[in-house]
């Protein structure tokens, strides 16, 4: 395979003028291939591109953007393969859970943002002083630093491409440094379809690249997906000209289960949405509180089926889970356990010690684990799921909540009434019943609290990628 490493500027494809980044395979550790980064220089034109661009993307209607949208979507999907096995190369994912689970959503994702644009409504229109007729208009923002994690890279610039465009904004997309490759293919793809500048990608790394992106003059908006610190540095960026920002930042997704659960449904649930990408997933279900009575064999049987878990076959039609995305993030994940495991209270019960083999982590159980404890409370972002027994309905809730992340949740109960009493107290962005981690296109995805405030997907992202306008004329 070829691995094409060019930046897309325009209508150019052109190589990055600094230093190369090298792309490993997580499975192994060994280079893919070296990317080089963008230049200031570069970035700017990337930058001058979007502007160009707006003029006119921003004019065109609702039904030539989707018709483009459209387009896209077939692509992707005649590339299915190709873009399964490159994504699967970069980030060590199984290839039939990228090829079926992912690249499906994906195509989804860009035909949903194509039918939602054509029905994307200003509400209102009507005469609210006399002699004057008001409307209401939503238009473009203008043109948007989109900046993309390295978990899911082609279904985040999906996320953040779709409704930016859908809503005839212009883009200069940066990918993650350590998982640039499906970005640039698609941008062969969308330098096809799209007029010049609409889409621009650059390469690079967040404190060069990316800073100097979210920090520059001709951007009107930062979206990002990453961590809560760099979500930071983008509101500070943003500051400084009054940017307008969309923040998707990490979780630490609690679970509660009462003693009522089905056990069974519970054990695989978690076994699969635990785990899922190796738990590098911002609303991976892993944190549990389980009721006193359902907990001892919440453990034990959530230790076996984890136990079960394939990963590392040299046959990849075969395996459950992946690699860590990187050496630093393997060991990033074994620190967290290692220091959790010196607690006396705690008991490691499957897992908990990294493979010798690319940047592969054992999916770990972690029993026993108290609402203090540093593995409770910090975003692990690997195969790592600690349980907490709880008393009552309050504590589980007060505990769920005591957190400085608001992504994701979800409840596991047979009560009808406790499920949705219990789900209305939730100060998270999503909680799911008796499920966890499903998503679909239609429905908004986003946090609360320092999980940011953006919303991924649905029409409500639409409305983030837009701005509501106030057109008044007067009659005589
Ligand atoms: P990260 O914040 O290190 O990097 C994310 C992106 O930001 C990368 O492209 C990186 O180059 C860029 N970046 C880093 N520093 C920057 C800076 N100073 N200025 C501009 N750009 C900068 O995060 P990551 O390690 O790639 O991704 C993992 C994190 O993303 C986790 O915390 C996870 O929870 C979160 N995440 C959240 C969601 C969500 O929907 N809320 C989805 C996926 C991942």
């Amino acid at each position: 395979m070829t691995i094409d490493t060019s930046l897309l500027i325009g209508t150019a494809f052109e190589p990055g003028t600094e230093a190369p980044e090298p792309v490993l395979n997580p499975r192994t550790g060994a280079l893919i291939v070296d990317v080089p980064e963008a230049s200031l220089a570069q970035v700017d034109r990337a930058v001058a591109s979007a502007r160009t661009a707006f003029a006119h993307w921003s004019r065109t209607t609702p039904g030539e953007r989707a018709t483009a949208l459209l387009k896209i979507a077939d692509r992707i999907e005649a590339e299915a393969a190709d873009f399964a096995k490159l994504e699967a190369l970069n980030c060590g994912k199984p290839i039939n859970l990228a090829l079926n689970d992912e690249i499906p959503a994906i195509v989804d994702c860009w035909r949903f943002f194509a039918g939602a644009v054509r029905n994307m409504h200003g509400a209102i229109a009507g005469e609210y002083l006399a002699g004057f007729t008001s409307m209401v208009r939503r238009d473009a923002v203008g043109v948007v630093a989109s900046i993309a994690p390295w978990n899911y890279p082609l279904m985040m610039m999906a996320w953040k491409l779709c409704p930016a465009i859908a809503g005839g904004n212009t883009v200069v997309f940066k990918p993650s440094e350590q998982t640039p490759l499906t970005a640039i293919k698609l941008a062969r793809i969308m330098a096809d379809i799209l007029p010049e500048g609409v889409v621009n990608v650059v390469t690079g790394r967040g404190q060069t690249v990316g800073s100097y992106l979210i920090n520059h003059p001709g951007i009107d908006m930062i979206s990002i997906t990453g961590d809560v610190a760099t979500g930071k540095k983008v509101m500070e960026a943003a500051q400084k000209s009054v940017k307008r920002t969309h923040l998707e930042l990490g979780g630490k997704a609690p679970v509660i289960v009462f003693d009522d659960a089905d056990l069974g449904a519970v054990v695989e649930g978690l076994q699969a949405f635990g785990y899922y990408n190796a738990g590098q997933d911002c609303t991976a279900a892993c944190r549990i509180y389980a009721g006193k009575k359902i907990y001892d064999r919440l453990v034990a049987d959530l230790t076996s089926a984890v136990s079960t878990i394939r990963l590392g076959n040299a046959d990849d039609t075969t395996n459950d889970i992946g690699p860590l995305i990187s050496q630093r993030q393997r060991d990033r994940v074994a620190s967290f356990v290692n220091r959790a495991r010196e607690l006396k209270h705690i008991e490691v019960t499957t897992g908990g010690e990294a493979m010798d083999q690319g940047f592969y982590y054992r999916p770990t159980v972690i029993a026993g684990a108290r609402q203090e404890d540093e593995i409770v409370r910090r975003e692990v972002f690997g195969p790592v799921v600690s349980i907490t027994p709880f008393d009552d309905a309050d504590q589980a809730i007060g505990w769920a909540n005591d957190s400085d992340y608001g992504l994701a949740s979800s409840i596991w109960t047979r009560d009808v009434g406790r499920a949705m009493s219990t789900a209305a107290q939730m100060r998270y962005g999503c909680t799911w019943i008796n499920t966890h981690f499903m998503l679909c296109n239609e429905m908004p995805h986003g946090g609360l609290k320092q999980s940011g405030y953006g919303k991924d997907m649905s029409s409500y992202a639409l409305e983030d990628y837009t701005v509501v306008r106030h057109i008044m004329l007067a009659h005589g």
